[in-house]
Parts: C-alpha cells; sequence; structure tokens
C-alpha cells in the first residue's frame, strides 16, 4: 500500500511525489511512456541534448518557482531571441529596432513608430472582422504579410481571413533593441538536460515505466489511498461524454554531419509556402556544448509542422472554444466526484500551462493536500 499512486512523471507528478516523499508520505509514480519528464523529456543525440516534444525554454516571473526548481538544476543564460526568415530575408521577433531596420530602413524610435501608425492610417481597418484585418490595424501591412500571415496560416490550418480576430488582442512592438522573446526575470535550460532535473525531483521515489493506469486501473486503485491523475481527464473517463480536441505538432528530427546549420535555436518560417513552422536546432539551446564545454561537431535539427489533432495523437494544445470549454466543464463535475482522485496538470485540467505555472499549481496542491 502507498499514500500516493501518482499518474504521469512529467512535472507536475514529480513536483507532488518529491513533496510527498518530503512529507513522510510513500508514493508510487507511474508512467505509460518508456521515460520520466512527459513533454519536458529531453534525449541526447550526439551529445546533444534533443527537446522530444518541442523545444522547451523556461521562463518565469515568479520567484518561488525559481527558487523551487533551481533545486533540482543548475540553469544555463539561455534567452530566446528567434529569427523569422521570409522567403531567405531574416527579421529579429519579437518586432523591434532590428525588425523595422530591416524592413522599411528607418533608424530611429520615432521614426519607426511614425512607419507603423502610417501603414496602420493607411489601412484604414477601424472594426477589425477578422485575424487578418486586426493584425493590420496593430501593426501594419508590411509586418502583417512578411511576418505573421504565413505563420499564422500553418498554423491554425486556416487563411486568417477566416480566423476570428480576439486570436489577437496585442501584437507586442518594442521600440528598442531587445531581442530577448521573454519579457521574464528569470529563464534558461537547466544544465545537462530536463530529464536530468525531472531525474533529481524523483530521486529515491519508486518510478515503473510502460506502465498505462487506466488498462490496470482496478488493480492500481487497491494499491494507494490517494491517486495524482496528470492524465487526460477525457480517457479517464473512457470519453464518455465526448472527447476533447488538440491542436497537435509534427516533428521531423534530422542529424547533420556539420557543426552548425542555422546559428540560432529557433527559426520561424514566416512564409506561407514553406511546410515547416519552425526549425529548431536544439545545440544553441546549451550554446553548441556539451557540458565540459567542448565544441559539438554535429548537429541535430527539428521541422516543426502544426497539424490537426485525431484520437490516438500526441496531444499539444487544447482547443480553448466554447464547444470544448463547455465539454470539459462537464468531465470537471463527474472529477469533483472522484473522492480518491486528484486531477492535475496540462491533461488533467485541459489547459495550456508553461512549465512555471505547472510548477506552481503543483506547488499548489502539495499546499492543500499535505498540510
Ligand atoms: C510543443 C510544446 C512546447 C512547449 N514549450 C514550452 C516552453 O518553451 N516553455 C514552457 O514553460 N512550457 C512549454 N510547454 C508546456 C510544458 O510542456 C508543460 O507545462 C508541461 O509539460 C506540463 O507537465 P505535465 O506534468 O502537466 O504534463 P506532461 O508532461 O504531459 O506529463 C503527463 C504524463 O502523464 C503520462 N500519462 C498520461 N496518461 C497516462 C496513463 N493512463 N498511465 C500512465 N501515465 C500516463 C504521460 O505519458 C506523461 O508522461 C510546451 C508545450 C508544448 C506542447
Amino acid at each position: 500500500m502507498y499514500d500516493y499512486l501518482i499518474v504521469g512523471a512529467g512535472l507536475y507528478g514529480a513536483v507532488f511525489a518529491h513533496e510527498a516523499k518530503k512529507a513522510g508520505k510513500s508514493v508510487l509514480v507511474i508512467d505509460k511512456r518508456p521515460n520520466i519528464a512527459g513533454n519536458v523529456y529531453t534525449e541526447k543525440v550526439e551529445g546533444i541534448n534533443v527537446h522530444k516534444y518541442g523545444a522547451h525554454i523556461f521562463h518565469t516571473n515568479n520567484k518561488k518557482v525559481w527558487s523551487y526548481i533551481t533545486q533540482f538544476a543548475e540553469f544555463n543564460r539561455f534567452t530566446n531571441s528567434p529569427v523569422a526568415n521570409y522567403h531567405g530575408e531574416l527579421y529579429s521577433l519579437p518586432f523591434n529596432m532590428y525588425t523595422f531596420n530591416k524592413m522599411w530602413g528607418v533608424v530611429t524610435p520615432e521614426e519607426a513608430a511614425a512607419k507603423i501608425e502610417e501603414q496602420r492610417k493607411d489601412a484604414g481597418i477601424t472594426e477589425p472582422k477578422n485575424l487578418e484585418e486586426q493584425a493590420i490595424s496593430l501593426v501594419g501591412t508590411d509586418i502583417y504579410e512578411k511576418l505573421i500571415k504565413g505563420y499564422t496560416e500553418k498554423q491554425w490550418g486556416r487563411p486568417c481571413t477566416e480566423l476570428p480576430s480576439f486570436i489577437i488582442k496585442r501584437l507586442p512592438v518594442r521600440l528598442t533593441f531587445d531581442n530577448n522573446y521573454f519579457n521574464a526575470l528569470y529563464q534558461g535550460i537547466p544544465v545537462g538536460g530536463y530529464t536530468k532535473m525531472v531525474a533529481n525531483l524523483l530521486d529515491g521515489i519508486e518510478v515503473r515505466l510502460n506502465e498505462d493506469y487506466l488498462a490496470k486501473k482496478a488493480e492500481y486503485d487497491v494499491m494507494a489511498d490517494k491517486v495524482i491523475y496528470t492524465g487526460a481527464i477525457d480517457a479517464y473517463f473512457d470519453y464518455k461524454l465526448g472527447t476533447l480536441e488538440y491542436r497537435s505538432v509534427r516533428f521531423e528530427n534530422e542529424t547533420l554531419d556539420k557543426p552548425n546549420f542555422q546559428g540560432n535555436a529557433a527559426v520561424n518560417y514566416t512564409d506561407v509556402e514553406t511546410p515547416w513552422t519552425r526549425i529548431i536546432e536544439h545545440k544553441w539551446f546549451e550554446f553548441g556544448k556539451d557540458e565540459d564545454g567542448n565544441d559539438l561537431p554535429k548537429t541535430v535539427i527539428s521541422r516543426e509542422y502544426s497539424s490537426e489533432w485525431k484520437p490516438g495523437d500526441e496531444p499539444y494544445y487544447p482547443v480553448n472554444d466554447e464547444k470544448n470549454g463547455q465539454l470539459y466543464a462537464q468531465y470537471r463535475e463527474l472529477a469533483e466526484k472522484e473522492n480518491k482522485v486528484i486531477f492535475g496538470g496540462r491533461l488533467g485540467e485541459y489547459k495550456y500551462y508553461d512549465m512555471d505555472a505547472v510548477i506552481a499549481s503543483a506547488l499548489d496542491m502539495c499546499e492543500k493536500e499535505l498540510a
């Protein structure tokens, strides 16, 4: 018998497991995958930590979360400065003075602000009816055409004229040369990879991999007083009310026999013709070096393709529309009646959580549950 059975060795499950053990509880963690760390899993290929389920950059303003997670990993100084590639023209992201200088040749912040204002006025859109009109009314035609249109259409699989305007509420424009994408006080990549960080959280805890809780639910339920379930909430109830939808991403990984492919961790392809949305070159999350500071001779890249999700695919981004929101609320009601089970994390709560938010959420649950 265990005090807690934790289903899922992702960040939520690992944080809960660590805190429960610290509080003197007996804990068993299971995961249906062959590895720990859930979606932040990193796998070593040619000495490079490859982010298997998509690039993960840790960033937070939450000092409590930062103090917590840095007990389990040292973080490097990586800051996210993506580059946009529009038919071979390269631009800085987020939109800043480098972007505006390249786009229009403007030199001062006043000139850049005037150019944006001129383009917005020329468009003459007062009541945007779709995402295209909304974006043009915020930043004008040039930035929209070169840096927003193609990328957004690939991401959503639909023309911007058919997407609702509310998807883009604001488009941050920086009249400075600041290339740091996230406005976060604390950020970086754990030295040695995320898998090592999660292994440190799970140190001394019994973990069983390749174990699907739902396939042996009755057997597992008698093993613990309580279950922390971080799998999909609709799967838990055998989809009896219907299936919650996701947006998915397909990754095509390639190992190249050269030290440098694109000179940056992330390059977004913002034209509509290139089929992938971006290319990640994993070694640049760690400055192209291994843990001993040696240069790595090869490189690993991942092309990302945004895709429609169908049952059986890896679920990535919850679809925040009314239909899915209502269905989740119905599942939530059922979940509240499961006295022995706590539903948590991105799949258990059908919610997009950044890593810092999922850690904060797990720590909140620990405070309630383990007090
Ligand atoms: C493409 C992508 C990029 C992202 N990039 C960033 C980023 O740059 N920065 C950032 O802060 N956040 C990022 N995130 C968010 C981050 O991935 C999440 O915050 C985090 O992974 C959530 O952890 P979790 O424990 O809730 O879920 P997960 O990591 O999904 O863990 C859940 C675990 O439960 C297991 N499981 C499910 N069902 C069962 C079952 N029946 N039996 C046994 N085990 C089961 C799964 O195998 C999985 O290991 C990104 C997310 C995506 C999709």
